[in-house]
């Protein structure tokens, strides 16, 4: 049977793709169960745009992912380094694997510049959130992906079971 695929932020598989290079593997049981199943496609944009890890810690300033495709808002590092360029390459990139595995599910990590779903950073640097989501977030979104965060799995379960029944009719 075909198993529909979920996009996941590759930290939470256990990589080592963090800005601070600090892994945040998340273990529960659905995430082992899709991952024994083949159905997760890790993916870390920061990375894949030609960032390193690990690398200094990034903020949107003046907006959320979706002002940053916009050209309202831009990334750039505690140090003061632009890395707009970065960030929107490596969202773009996930487009094509979303394409390539027939992709409607994205699972991403909560808060992150790329990949934060509902709360990200202020861009001020002093640990204080707002709503908004990443640039990946926002590059999925626009291709009608759902994309959930890691405290959301049981919501992502039933869209998967629903686009999964759908697709058997
Ligand atoms: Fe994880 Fe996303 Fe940050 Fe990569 S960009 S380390 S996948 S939260």
């Amino acid at each position: 049977m075909f198993m529909k695929k979920i996009l996941i932020s590759a930290c939470l598989l256990g990589g080592l793709f963090r800005y601070d290079g600090k892994q945040k593997k998340i273990d529960h049981d659905r995430v082992h169960k899709w991952e024994a199943q083949g159905r997760l496609v890790p993916f870390c944009p920061e990375v894949a745009g030609g960032l390193k890890t690990p690398r200094p810690s990034a903020e949107i300033i003046n907006g959320d992912g979706q002002d940053v495709l916009e050209k309202k808002a831009w990334v750039r590092t505690h140090n003061g380094k632009d890395v707009t360029p970065q960030f929107v390459r490596g969202a773009l990139l996930a487009i094509d694997l979303i394409k390539t595995h027939s992709i409607k599910i994205a699972i991403l990590k909560a808060k992150s510049p790329s990949c934060g779903t509902g709360l990200i950073y202020d861009g001020t640097f002093e640990n204080r959130l707002v709503t908004g989501m990443g640039v990946t977030t926002a590059v999925l979104k626009k291709h009608g992906i759902l994309v959930f965060s890691e405290n959301e799995l049981e919501k992502a379960a039933l869209e998967l079971e629903i686009i999964s029944n759908f697709n058997k009719l």
